[in-house]
This record gives structure tokens, sequence and C-alpha cells, in this order.
């Protein structure tokens, strides 16, 4: 049972894939009997799943926590405005914290990275939702 919500965590994430809530993840037992967590799909996970030696466990994910850092992409059609409504959609409709954003322009498109702080996958489905209702934006998922 992961526990978000104990302090700390009975669990370690791991930077190469950073699973969050709602996400198919693997814990692996460390030698110092930590429970390190990948994706499923994890070519590191993968690795560790065939060496000798790594114990898997059965996790599953217990309480709430809204501090998982998650990167999306999102991409359009560049008009007037449209930066300012992609975060208020993010901030003020999702209420979600933006902890960074990089936004750049061609003619014609823009590009836009951003990362946020989330509890679930289903937060972030919501959400590439919303984004993907503004006009314009004709791109928005989660890349890690
Ligand atoms: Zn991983």
């Amino acid at each position: 049972v992961l526990l978000p919500n104990a302090t700390p965590p009975n669990y370690r994430i791991d930077s190469c894939c950073s699973p969050i809530p709602g996400d198919d993840v693997l814990g692996f037992v460390s030698a110092d009997e930590q429970v390190i967590l990948h994706k499923a799909d994890c070519p590191v996970a993968m690795k560790l799943k065939s060496s000798y030696g790594t114990r898997l466990v059965a996790t599953r994910w217990e309480g709430k926590a809204d501090n998982f850092i998650v990167t999306l992409d999102i991409d359009g059609i560049d008009r007037k405005k449209i930066l300012e409504q992609i975060t208020a959609c993010i901030s003020s409709e999702m209420e979600l914290n933006i902890i960074n954003m990089n936004f750049t322009t061609e003619p014609g498109v823009f590009h836009c990275t951003t990362t946020l702080q989330v509890d679930t996958t289903d937060t972030v489905a919501k959400l590439c939702k919303k984004l993907k209702k503004i006009k314009g934006v004709k791109f928005a998922k989660r890349t890690s």
C-alpha cells in the first residue's frame, strides 16, 4: 500500500519515469528496504524485473496527495491571449500549481511545455480535455 500522505512517504518515486497515482506501477524493494516505484512500462523497470536479486512487490495507492509532478506538452495555432487562456485553465479553473512554463512561438504556431503539481492521472486527463477545448489548442498531452 502506497501512502502519499505519510511523512515521509513509504515509497520513493524514481525520476526516470515519475509515476503518479493512477499509473500502472511496479514496486521494487531496494537494498535499504525502500519501495521504489516505476511505471509498468518503464525501461528501467523492465530491466530490474529481469535482473537477479531484485524483489518485486505488489503495490496500490491509498489516500491522496496533490504534490505529484507531471510535464505536459501543449501545441497549437498561435493567437492573441492563448497563453493567458492556457494559464487560466490550469491555475484558475483546475486550481493546479504551475511549477514551470515554457512558451515558444514560430510563425502561426505555439509550443508550450509546462510542469505542474497534480494528484492523480484523472486530473491530468480532465485538464488535457479542458485545454483542447481552448480555441487553437491542437495537442495537450502528458509527457512525463
Ligand atoms: Zn522508471
